[in-house]
């Protein structure tokens, strides 16, 4: 019932000089478990997210995503099982432009086979619970950063991917606001959703389940968070 397996996973860049982002990782997350990972800049948090992701591959070592091997996977492959079971909020929010909120968070149930009317009720939902109900119409251009943020979690969240990896998810807003993503982020894992989400906020790891502490490219110990929300 593993939805990830991490297995000895090394990842180096090569700029001039090598950077070893991450060295012999291993970490399982189960079926509908909820994971922070915290540590210094630098230190390969979003690398393992990439990884997990499908958005790059490792030097060494194996990504498992529901008994897919993501590592051995051609781009394309990787991005289908991107689109159809992980969820990803981007530290970079990658919204489309010439669409309004509700357009953008709207998008990947298109791909999904919605009909117009459902995808915009739900978008309209989604964003209503991000605290974004008088914004539908607008275009990224016309939010502030931290309305952007948000636009992307509900169109990370529209298709109800079994699988949610957010990269500071909370980073670029207010401490109101932060909850209120909080507070989805637990309903979808209430209903099931497996969750890994980086943070250098502690009370927002302490929302999870255990808290993975990397430094260096290592995973230095993991920590069970008891008495959390749930
Ligand atoms: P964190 O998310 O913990 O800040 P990263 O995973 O972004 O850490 O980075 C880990 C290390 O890998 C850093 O030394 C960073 O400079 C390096 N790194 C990350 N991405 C790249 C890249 N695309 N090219 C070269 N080096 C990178
Ligand atoms: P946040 O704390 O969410 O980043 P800001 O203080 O940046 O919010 O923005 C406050 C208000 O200003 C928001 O309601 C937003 O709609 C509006 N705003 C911010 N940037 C722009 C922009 N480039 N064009 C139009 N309105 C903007």
């Amino acid at each position: 019932n593993t939805t990830v397996r991490v297995e000895s996973v090394s990842k180096q860049y090569d700029l001039g000089g090598t950077v070893t982002a991450l060295d012999d990782v291993d970490l399982t997350l189960s079926a509908g478990s909820y994971t922070a990972v915290m540590g210094p800049s630098g230190s390969g948090k979003s690398t393992l997210l990439n990884l997990i992701g499908g958005l790059d591959t490792p030097s060494s070592g194996r990504v498992v995503v529901n008994g897919q091997d993501v590592s051995a996977a051609s781009e394309g492959e990787r991005a289908d099982i991107r689109g159809t079971e992980v969820g990803f909020v981007f530290q970079t929010f990658n919204l489309m432009p010439r669409l309004s909120a509700v357009e953008n968070v709207a998008l990947p149930l298109v791909f999904d086979g919605w009909d117009r009317a459902r995808r915009r009720k739900r978008a309209t939902s989604l964003l209503s619970e991000v605290g974004l109900a008088d914004r539908t119409d607008h275009v990224p251009a016309e939010l502030s950063g931290g309305q952007r943020q948000r636009v992307a979690i509900a169109r990370a969240l529209s298709t109800d991917p079994a699988l949610i990896l957010a990269d500071e998810p909370t980073g670029n807003v207010d401490t109101d606001t932060g909850a209120r993503i909080l507070d989805l982020f637990d309903d979808f894992h209430g209903a099931g959703n497996t969750f890994l989400l980086v943070t250098h906020e502690r009370h927002v790891a302490e929302r999870a389940e255990r808290i993975v502490h990397v430094e260096d490219g290592h995973i230095q110990s993991v920590e069970d968070v008891s008495g959390g929300e749930r």
